[in-house]
């Protein structure tokens, strides 16, 4: 039987990089959620297309491709051919990618791909719908959350890494604003599932917190 563990969590609460250790530790598929809906905001900006156009996105979306590939240097994200990886991480992105990823009918056929590689394999899922809607029956259920200091502070903290100049302020207040949007919208909204455990990972290290997802895992 294919196992799922399903990772949910505001923004920047660490859950792409445990979701990635848990998995490479089980030998499962990490499925990263927020890059498809990232990668499509980036060719509704290159298509010009308002984020608020529903019927124009969902359009766009039944003609996009998108595959999530294991590379030796980690996940590569490839949209309709391309290797967006980077691409999708721009703050512009960033800043339009609650607004795309609010409408119904995004959402449905994106969940849909979604199920379909879960089904394929045990999977370590990242998203904010996953233990809700995505994979309601998924084994293990994790919340994770954080203060949005302490949220803002390892992006931060991430960016100084990669060279790139960063604001401590207007990162906080992009976080607060897109969790905001996610918690709000009416299809899926961000929220813990009544049986996931809930993890604050304010105080503690990657390495400890999934430590205690893999020991869920074992239970
Ligand atoms: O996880 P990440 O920060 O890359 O997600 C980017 C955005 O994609 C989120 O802020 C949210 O608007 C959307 N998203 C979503 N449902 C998911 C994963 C991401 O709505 N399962």
């Amino acid at each position: 039987k294919e196992l799922a563990v399903a990772i949910d969590g505001p923004a920047a609460a660490g859950k792409s990089t445990v979701a990635k250790l848990v998995a490479s530790e089980l030998a499962y598929i990490y499925i990263d959620t927020g890059a498809m809906y990232r990668a499509l905001t980036l060719k509704v900006l290159r298509e010009q297309i308002p984020p608020d156009d529903d019927q124009a996105i969902s359009d766009l979306l039944a003609k996009t491709d998108m595959q999530l590939e294991q590379g030796d240097s980690g996940q590569h994200v490839l949209m309709d051919g391309e290797d967006v990886t980077e691409a999708i991480r721009s703050e512009y992105v960033t800043n339009n990618v609650s607004h795309v990823a609010k409408h119904a009918s995004v959402r449905k056929e994106m969940v849909q791909r979604q199920r379909e590689l879960a089904n394929k394999r045990s999977v370590v899922m990242d998203g904010r719908d996953i233990g809700t809607h995505v994979i309601p029956d998924a084994e293990v259920k994790i919340f994770l959350k954080a203060s949005v200091e302490e949220r803002a502070k390892r992006r931060y903290d991430e960016n100084v890494k990669k060279g790139f100049t960063a604001d401590f302020e207007k990162l906080k207040e992009e976080i607060e604003q897109r969790d905001q949007i996610d918690s709000k919208r009416e299809v899926a909204p961000l929220v813990k599932a009544n049986d996931a455990i809930e993890l604050d990972t304010t105080d503690l290290t990657i390495n400890q917190v999934a430590a205690s997802v893999l020991e869920e895992v074992s239970k």
